[in-house]
């Protein structure tokens, strides 16, 4: 198929479908390169639509008959769908077409991978299977009947019937074709069972590929407590009698939350001791929940349009964030997440490709699923939820769930049950969803006569397309600590809705210190000049764990900014706090783990281009390191015993108390190799009992240029194990030095075990590289170059992917002429690739500004 010219789509185009459809019956006779697809729909004219005009999307599709109540049509083909003549009453549409799922490299719509069939429709690959209103907004109950040798067939909701070579099943549940999944291969199933607080039981399977089956224990108890929460927390309960989940190895995502048949990508799924981390366990039991509260966020609730997507996935992410939360610390994953925020989504906000929280247009949709729309838009609802109240905001979901389930809604629908159940107006907080940019708070404070006034002035720099911006409603959470850190104010919300804006508190004995955005309670950026001593003071007696944190992190940063633009070292006074809290055994490791951890070089640049600096990435990487080894010669006589008090003993278990010490202990080891020549880290590679002791020995060898021994002997253990090499390939080009990492990475692609055609090894050697600053902008260009290539060979292949990675590129404004040169260069060169997919000319596009 050849792409048309690229069209832009606008959300303020939007019409109601000419069509609705009251059932859907598709019949699949599998065949790797000749798959049947025979579909019977019944359509009737929607009343609210202005057309009636009949057009079915389709991307692909060979078209073999087409019968309208039973009577043959030729309807005419266009490349992205068909039109045809339709009676101005119900109808119903039968047709057949013949699809290839072996030559689907692009893995959306129906696909193989290592011999089995799967599907991936979100967002809009369903038109690559057959022509149907494949649009969100088109919502019907669903009866396939899949033929096909494979022992295993599924689909979307409750089996119907089965004999050999076939099986049916019927989805009564309303949904849109985005939904729709279909699985069949030779899997076998971790089976378990799931009863709801109504009586009704669930039959669950985890489905994977034979050699996994002794690693689907986890993910299994991660749905149970996911089911549970969920009933527990929103009083949400399952609605199907069966709910199967299923791991692949070739995905574009991370998972996919189809109707009743979750599609995971395996590395989110499979997990043993032995092969997963303590983050994968962690990372497997977010995502499972992720995916399983889209049954009601997303799935019974779905979006009206794409420009939507924030309303299932903002909520999903801040539900599944409440279910870590709960499950594990709260404080920790609140960090967590704010970490990965700044270092995706504030990336994303001050660059080319800032976007809304609700895009108002765009080309490829594929292009959306940002950092933006799920994390940005999960911060969204943390601050409505921060502005309501708790109680409030349970009584606006349970008006949300009754008011509009089984219909396909907009950002204007959730907003107006919050304004129905709390009599709020929410329209200046509506600006979070149409607004681009991480607004910027500036602080000033004055104390006089026991009255001490913190005033705020917000200001959000221009973004493409939007050059000036309104005040956002920006809830600030505040406490004070007197001077001998007591805490004189304990947390107040302020909400800030005005340019700027004064608060005042009254009755003082003393200057306080201010501890100011408390759990992040906005996604914004705040300056305020304060001393060392104070942030060190922060550090030591913060009573929110949040800015506890914090006080460190910006003490590090400024640190790591200093010593980038001049050299030097890290100040005394930082260091004696740090040391503090990690010698103090009341808090948890977890959190000294991430005391312990310095800010991403990445991060640094990005600071230092938006105080009015161009970053030096070789200069921010030498920075890093000289950091570094200050900490370790600072912290020596402390890390022996802090390493070895973070032992955990009995046999291993993946809970957020052993994992905290592990990731503690795993910390240390990293300085502690800087000082011993990496005796001790070689002692643990060696006695290791599990990938997170054994991985994190080897990265503490690795980030010294360390280890060549056991680098070697961990290939060699793991080489048949795919998602242990993903990580072992990631590493090699994490821990190259500058312009080593590009070297690196080519000689990775040049390895038999690299697949162009696998996104997880593609992104392993490549995410590694994008994601190591120094590296892949060695001032050679080579780390520019060497992308810009594999991206031109991958995107025929997999232009989903393709695009996804070209965000590497957005950076580019922050660097000097000469890597600004170099970006453009080979930016020019992926757009002028022969036959460019939509996807990668959009984000091409968009990176450079054109
Ligand atoms: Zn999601």
């Amino acid at each position: 198929m050849k792409d048309a010219a690229p069209q832009t789509i606008y959300l303020s185009d939007y019409t109601p479908p000419a069509f609705l459809v009251d059932s859907v019956h598709l019949t699949f006779r599998l065949d790797p390169e000749k798959t049947r697809v025979i579909s019977k729909v019944d359509f009737r004219p929607n009343p609210q639509a202005k057309s009636r005009a009949f057009s079915l999307h389709g991307e692909g599709p060979a078209l073999q008959w087409a019968r309208i109540d039973g009577r043959d049509v030729t309807p005419e083909i266009t490349e992205t769908g068909l039109t045809c003549e339709v009676p101005d009453a119900p109808f119903t549409w039968e047709a057949e077409v013949e699809i290839n799922p072996a030559a689907n490299t692009a893995l959306e719509g129906l696909y193989t991978s290592n011999g089995m069939y799967c599907t991936q429709c979100e967002a809009e690959g369903f038109r690559r299977i057959t022509y149907y209103p494949d649009r969100p907004d088109v919502m019907a109950p669903f009866t396939v009947r899949i033929e096909g040798s494979d022992p295993v067939l599924l689909s979307n909701g409750n089996p119907l019937n089965s004999g050999p070579g076939w099986a049916e099943w019927h989805d009564p549940w309303p949904k849109p074709a985005y939904l729709f999944a279909l699985v069949a291969g030779d899997l076998r199933a971790h089976e378990g069972s799931f009863t709801t607080r109504s009586g009704h039981e669930v039959a669950l399977n985890v489905w994977v590929r034979p050699d996994d089956i002794g690693k689907c224990a986890f993910a299994m108890e991660s749905l149970k407590k996911s089911m549970q929460w969920d009933e527990d927390k929103y009083g949400r309960e399952y609605d199907l009698d069966v709910f199967n989940i299923v791991a692949v190895d070739d995905f574009n995502m991370g998972a996919m939350e189809n109707k009743g048949l979750n599609i995971f990508n395996s590395s989110v799924v499979l997990a043993s001791p032995e092969t997963s981390t303590d983050a994968t366990f962690e990372r497997i039991e977010a995502i499972i929940a992720h995916e399983y509260f889209h049954n009601w966020t997303g799935n019974r609730i779905t979006c009206r349009d794409w420009f939507q997507l924030c309303l299932k996935e903002g909520l999903t992410v801040f539900r599944d964030a409440q279910f870590t939360a709960d499950m594990r610390s709260a404080p920790v994953k609140r960090i967590g997440d704010v970490i990965d925020l700044r270092a995706r989504q504030f990336r994303e906000d001050s660059g080319p490709l800032a976007h809304p929280v609700r895009p108002d247009s765009f080309v490829e949709i594929n292009n959306f699923y940002t950092a933006t729309v799920y994390e940005k838009g999960a911060e969204v609802i943390g601050m409505l939820k921060t502005l309501v109240g708790d109680e409030a905001y349970f009584r606006a979901l349970d008006l949300y769930f009754d008011r509009h389930d089984g219909q396909a809604c907009t950002i204007e629908d959730w907003l107006k049950v919050f304004e129905d159940a709390t009599g709020r107006d929410l329209s200046q907080f509506k600006r979070w969803y149409s607004q681009a940019g991480t607004p910027r708070l500036s602080v000033e404070e004055e104390f006089a006569d026991g009255t001490y006034t913190l005033t705020f002035e917000q200001h959000t720099p221009p973004t493409p397309g939007q050059p000036d911006k309104a005040p956002q409603v920006i809830p600030i959470a505040v406490g004070l600590l007197g001077p001998n850190g007591d805490e004189v104010q304990p947390t107040t919300v302020l909400e800030m809705t005005q340019a700027r804006q004064s608060f005042t508190f009254d009755g003082l004995g003393a200057r306080p210190v201010p501890s100011i955005l408390r759990g992040f309670s906005a996604p914004v950026t705040v300056t305020r000049d304060s001393s060392t001593n104070e942030r060190a003071f922060l550090l030591a007696h913060d009573t929110d764990p949040f800015n506890r944190w914090e006080a460190g992190r910006d003490l590090a940063r400024e640190t790591l900014m200093r010593m980038a633009q001049h050299g030097g070292a890290p100040d005394r006074g930082y260091l004696d706090a740090l040391a503090a809290v990690l010698r103090d055994d009341t808090l948890d490791p977890a959190f000294r783990a991430l005391a312990l951890r310095q800010p991403g070089q990445d991060d640094i640049a990005r600071a230092l281009h938006e105080a009015g600096h161009t970053p030096d990435p070789e200069a921010i990487f030498h920075a890093a390191d000289r950091f570094g080894a200050a900490l370790a010669e600072h912290l020596k006589d402390t890390l022996h015993a802090l390493y070895t008090a973070m032992d955990v003993p009995g046999p291993y278990r993946p809970d957020a108390d052993d994992a905290g010490r592990r990731d503690l202990q795993n910390a240390a080891l990293a300085l502690k190799t800087r000082l011993d020549g990496g005796a001790a880290a070689r002692t643990q590679f060696a006695a290791a009992g599990n990938m997170t002791q054994q991985l994190g020995a080897l990265s503490s060898l690795m980030a010294q240029g360390l280890g060549d021994a056991e680098n070697t002997a961990f290939a060699e253990q793991w080489h048949d194990d795919r998602l242990v090499m993903d990580r072992w390939f990631a590493l090699q080009v994490a821990h190259a030095r500058l312009e080593e990492a590009p070297k690196t990475a080519a000689q990775m692609t040049a390895r038999s075990d690299f697949n162009l055609k696998n996104p997880n090894r593609f992104r392993a050697v490549f995410g590694a590289l994008a994601g190591n600053a120094g590296g892949f902008h060695a001032a050679s260009g080579a780390g520019y170059e060497l992308l810009a290539d594999w991206l031109i060979r991958l995107d025929p292949i997999n232009p989903q992917t393709t695009a996804r990675m070209c965000a590497a590129f957005q950076t580019w404004p922050r660097y000097d002429a000469d890597r600004q040169a170099r970006i453009k260069a080979a930016l020019h060169r992926i757009q002028n690739a022969p036959s460019l997919s939509r996807d990668t000319a959009e984000m091409v596009a968009r990176i450079l500004g054109d």
